[in-house]
């Protein structure tokens, strides 16, 4: 079942082993996705496919299968490593009018009928008569023209670009032009997540190499691969770079996977969340027994700081991008902090803003107005501290599975307080209600926003990357008030302004994002408590993400905006509670066969450190309305420990 797809997505007679893999053997797998929602389809074509340029691919050759997955999830280079892609609409129609000798009127007006450029290329092009076929594009043209592309910069780069993407259109086939169009502007839109495609990686890996010459029944075949995906998967958090993973896939095979690619100073890996608690009774009832400890939850950004051997460091967001061009002013500070005997480590930290004078925490807001890029240490005004709580990797050896008192130990050990630069998160080990609570609010008083509660022995307090954790619970002071969690939502559709708004969006529709089934699901209008000043920048941020149809991931339900944006942007967002909902689509089937609705939801901040995937899922929301509601019917009563 796995391969069934190998027929369809092959191309015939043209591709032989050793041949360069086709273009129009991935763009055919691209359609065959687009065409469907089903996730264990979009997994079968993928394994199909990864499969095929194994067995076509000689031996060393790790470059087939490494381009044809960062095409596959529309990158040229590791996340960390910001190669991107997002060529503008009118570069891209006068390139598709130069190939075709279409005019750019009609392109435009192609664009406005179809909102989709991609599609418009592919109409252009099918439109034209050929006297001769092109040579056939293959993945490593196809991948070193768009990386040259993504990576020239200058004045004279306009033109460059154009005479590159017109080279390209001219020699694309059925489905390419609208694939490599979609691959320019940055947004494939064919719902594949990056799950996906780990787990066809690990199945197409499973069939290829380890189950070659065996004849296995196929229970087993189905275990290997279960198996097979988990490995991927949990290699992949902890070393989230293909470069590194694919070689090592090819040549050692996925059971010894682990052995190669471990955690590495340099590579970024995807930090560990917590779950959200709503009162200090639901710890000690989850915690039950166990040794835990209470850490501040400072209100900053997230920093993974990294120091190689040779003394280097980079400090990551929690997206993984590269913030020392934000942060100077921590690169400059941290070798202060670091004993002789540190030479190569991981940090898991928050970034916080500090008063100069008082050495008062500040709250988040005031790092935010930092600019991305190109901070110069003179004219920053506000400082900077660093409030490690884990160390994940010391003078080269991962830590993750060592447990929490032992990292913090070795934390300890090998780190220095300096005043107002570096410290450690406070903490405190006491475990009854009353020693919580009044945690809780020393934490509150001193600027945070409530406290994280970690485990602190055993196997489970092991470093988990990229999984938001039962054994990590935040206990935010706006919860105990009653307020609940805020959640993290993709703006996926727009409402034009009444009145004096008309020249922006007056509303806007969110959605949460559901990892499994890789879709958005919607969940409330919001419109109420954004200043005009406000609707502007959502205005100059979403207008460049408008299409006119909702992408085929995202599940609008009754939902009927007056725009479409690509699901892009995320917004912290809190409501007054949870209801029943026939018009929206999130959670439905969870709690009963309707959706969930956010009730009054106002609008917190923009969360540019999130990508769209890493949206609140259906199932906490879920657990949100549940919760809700057994609130409900105690009567309102405070739970146990309040
Ligand atoms: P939030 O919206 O609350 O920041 P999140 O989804 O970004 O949530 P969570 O796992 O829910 O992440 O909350 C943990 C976040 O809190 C971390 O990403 C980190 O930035 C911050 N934080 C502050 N202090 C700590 C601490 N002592 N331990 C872990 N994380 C901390």
């Amino acid at each position: 079942e796995a391969l069934s797809r190998t027929a369809e997505v092959d191309v015939k007679g043209g591709w032989k082993v050793g041949d360069p893999v086709p273009y129009a053997a991935l763009t055919k797998t691209f359609s065959l996705i687009e065409a469907t929602t089903k996730r264990l389809e979009k997994t079968s074509l993928l394994t199909s496919f990864f499969w095929l340029v194994i067995q076509r691919s000689k031996t060393d050759d790790y470059n087939s299968l490494l381009q044809s997955v960062y095409l596959c999830i529309n990158r040229l280079s590791p996340d960390y490593v910001g190669v991107e892609l997002g060529i503008g609409e009118s570069l891209l129609i006068k390139a598709i009018s130069e190939s075709t000798g279409r005019s750019l009127a009609t392109i435009k007006a192609d664009l406005k009928k179809e909102g989709d450029l991609g599609l418009v290329a592919m109409i252009s092009k099918n439109s034209q008569k050929t006297l001769f076929k092109p040579k056939p594009l293959t993945v490593p043209f196809v991948f070193s023209n768009l990386r040259e592309i993504a990576l020239s910069s200058g004045h004279s780069s306009q033109a460059k670009k154009v005479s590159i993407i017109t080279k390209l259109l001219a020699a694309c086939q059925d489905f390419e032009a609208k694939y490599i169009v979609r691959s320019l502007e940055g947004k494939l839109r064919i719902g594949n997540a990056e799950r996906t495609v780990l787990v066809a990686l690990a199945h197409a890996a499973v069939l290829a190499k380890e189950q070659a010459g065996k004849r296995w029944s196929k229970e087993k075949v189905a275990s290997r691969l279960e198996e097979g995906a988990n490995i991927m998967k949990a290699v992949y958090s902890e070393l989230p770079t293909y470069d590194i993973v694919i070689p090592a896939l090819l040549t050692h095979g996925l059971s010894d996977l682990h052995t190669y690619c471990k955690l590495t100073p340099g590579v970024p890996l995807k930090p560990m969340l917590a779950k959200p608690t709503k009162a200090i009774g639901e710890v000690l009832d989850r915690f039950e027994g166990r040794r835990f400890t209470c850490e501040y939850k400072y209100d900053g950004e997230r920093a993974q700081v990294h120091r190689l051997e040779d003394g280097s460091v980079s400090v990551f967001s929690r997206n993984s991008e590269d913030m020392k061009a934000k942060y100077p002013d921590l690169v400059e500070q941290l070798p202060r902090c670091i004993k002789e005997k540190t030479k190569s480590f991981v940090l898991d930290a928050e970034a916080v803003a500090i008063d100069k004078t008082s050495g008062k925490l500040m709250p988040f807001q005031e790092l935010s107005r930092r600019k991305r890029k190109d901070v110069k240490v003179e004219d920053i005004q506000v400082k900077v501290c660093l409030f490690a709580f884990d160390l994940i990797y010391l003078n080269g050896e991962p830590l993750l599975q060592k447990s929490l008192s032992e990292r913090r130990e070795l934390l300890r050990e090998h780190f220095q307080i300096v005043p107002g630069e570096f410290d450690f998160a406070k903490s405190s080990d006491g475990s009854t209600t009353d020693e919580i609570q009044a945690f809780l609010e020393e934490s509150v008083k001193d600027g945070c926003e409530g406290l994280m509660v970690k485990m602190l022995e055993s196997d489970a307090s092991f470093y988990e990357p990229s999984r938001r954790s039962v054994n990590w619970l935040k206990l935010k002071k706006d919860y105990l008030a009653g307020v609940g969690d805020s959640l993290d939502l993709v703006v996926v559709g727009g409402y034009y302004g009444k009145g004096k708004r008309t020249n922006v969006y007056g509303a806007f529709l969110l959605a949460c994002f559901d990892a499994d089934a890789e879709e958005y699901q919607t969940i409330c209008k919001i419109g109420t408590g954004f200043s005009e000043e406000m609707l502007q920048t959502h205005w100059d941020t979403l207008r460049p993400l408008e299409v006119t149809k909702p992408r085929g991931d995202i599940k609008p339900g009754g939902a009927k905006p007056d725009v479409w944006f690509e699901p892009k942007v995320v917004w912290e967002v809190l409501a007054a509670d949870l209801s029943l909902s026939p018009v929206y689509t999130a959670a439905q089937g969870l709690v009963e066969e309707r959706g969930i609705s956010l009730r009054f939801p106002r609008f917190i901040r923009v969360r540019d450190d999130k990508s769209a995937d890493d949206a609140t899922g259906p199932e906490q929301i879920s657990e949100m309305y549940e919760r809700q509601a057994l609130a409900q019917s105690k009567g309102g009563k405070k739970s146990k420990g309040d």
